[in-house]
């Protein structure tokens, strides 16, 4: 599988890696009892460039709330999860946002997504960026939030579908 690379508004690029991809589209809904799977985007954010590396994400925990079309991530387990790569990677790895799966080929946020990014936004995180990626069976969508003109908008890449 191939890296996706998503250009930004102001010039920036965010690139998503093989391994993370992997890791969510193993949960794609592709059977009719497969409930909805979550976590949370680990990365970089490079210096000089200021471009967005998600390298990796957390997967779905015991404690989450996974029903067909409805995914709620219990942040302890994952906020653990977080703790250990952060120390492994001697504290250069943030917090970069959020994905989930959806039962549908092509994904769209719900009201509730949209609800649950724009609070998200607006709390207190060292990225002036924050992301969203939906995985549908067909196809994985981002989303990008710009935090200093509170905007979410979706961004488009060479790739979003396979
Ligand atoms: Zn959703």
């Amino acid at each position: 599988m191939k890296e996706m690379i998503f250009p930004l508004p102001d010039g920036r690029k965010l690139l998503i890696r093989p391994e993370a991809l992997e890791k969510m589209r193993k949960y794609r809904q592709l059977q009719k009892k497969d409930t909805e799977a979550g976590g949370i985007l680990i990365g970089r954010i490079l210096f000089e460039s200021n471009d967005f590396i998600i390298d990796n994400v957390s997967e779905p925990m015991f404690s989450d709330i996974r029903k067909r079309a409805y995914f709620k991530r219990k942040p302890a387990a994952h906020q653990a999860y977080f703790d250990t790569e952060w120390a492994a990677s001697d504290g250069r790895c943030f917090y970069l946002g959020e994905w989930h799966t959806h039962p549908e080929t092509i994904p769209h946020p719900s009201i509730v997504d949209m609800t649950d990014w724009n609070r998200i936004m607006n709390l207190s995180f060292e990225s002036d960026y924050l992301f969203f990626v939906i995985v549908g069976t067909q196809g994985t969508k981002v989303w990008g939030a710009d935090r200093d003109n509170e905007r979410i908008i979706e961004l488009r890449g060479e790739k979003n579908y396979e």
